[in-house]
């Protein structure tokens, strides 16, 4: 791909983290109307910030963390965010699905997964608002083909919903929440059931591997749930790259 494109890219993709951003915090504020009108203000003195604060990442660095007015520290979250998003922009175009339509549905989708992750992560809820219009639109775009045909999206979003349902119901409740349903059905129906299971696989491997140092580090108790949105948000996200690779290379190795 062209390098001017890739910067293109790159770019687009710091500028949809800082609306993830934005966005996540109007939803939770009830404001969901003001998404794409409002003015971004500092959640701390509620000044309006201008364009020059609103740079993604390097307003954050100039500024050293820190909001202009009231001195207080932004959140670190927001840089991680932009940088994420852009950094996930960017293997989309290297790696994910050739041709204008799959690109863009994938850097659709990918930005959903983030937006979902940063607010579960922050607030340990799935919005609605968005999974559910998600899933619907995840399953309609398969009759359009832009990834998966449809029988494929359907019966990945049944082997996903299906999996944390059986959790949910198997626990009470305890270890997986109807959130987890939501992301399940979503990522069954954009990757199908094999990237699913790619996701599912990443997601927990990840999770055990951050819930063990959590509990090393005393941060967390064992039996407090950690969010476990991010994990799969970042398994989907790696199946939706590398689903059919990691597919082939496995049954490869299964059956040489
Ligand atoms: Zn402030």
């Amino acid at each position: 791909m062209e390098i001017f494109l890739l910067v293109v890219i790159g770019a687009l993709g710091l500028a949809v983290g800082s609306f993830i951003n934005a966005a996540v915090y109007r939803l939770r504020a009830g404001k969901f109307k003001s998404i794409l009108t409002g003015r971004s203000f500092c959640p701390k003195c509620k000044k309006n910030l201008a364009a020059r604060d609103l740079i993604p990442l390097v307003s954050f660095l100039w500024l050293r963390g820190k909001c202009r007015f009231c001195h207080k520290k932004i959140a670190v979250h927001y840089f991680i965010i932009e940088l994420t998003t852009a950094v996930a922009f960017l293997l989309v175009a290297l790696f994910g699905a050739s041709g204008t339509e799959s690109l863009l549905w994938n850097l659709f989708f990918v930005s959903i997964l983030i937006f979902i992750a940063s607010f579960d992560a922050q607030f340990g809820e799935i919005p609605d608002e968005v999974a559910l219009p998600a899933i619907v639109l995840a399953l309609a775009g398969s009759f359009l083909a832009f990834t998966l045909a449809p029988l494929t999206a359907l019966i990945g979003a049944l082997v996903g919903g299906g999996f944390f349902t059986a959790l949910v119901l198997i626990s009470d409740g305890k270890w997986m929440g109807g959130g987890d349903i939501r992301v399940g059905l979503l990522l069954g129906a954009l990757t199908g059931w094999r990237g699913f299971i790619v996701a599912l696989f990443v997601a927990s491997f990840l999770g055990s591997v951050v819930g063990t140092i959590q509990i090393l580090r005393k941060k967390k108790k064992l039996k407090s749930a950690l969010p476990f949105a991010p994990f799969l948000a970042f398994g989907g996200i790696v199946a939706i790259l590398f689903s059919q690779q990691i597919c082939a290379w496995y049954l490869a190795y299964l059956l040489p």
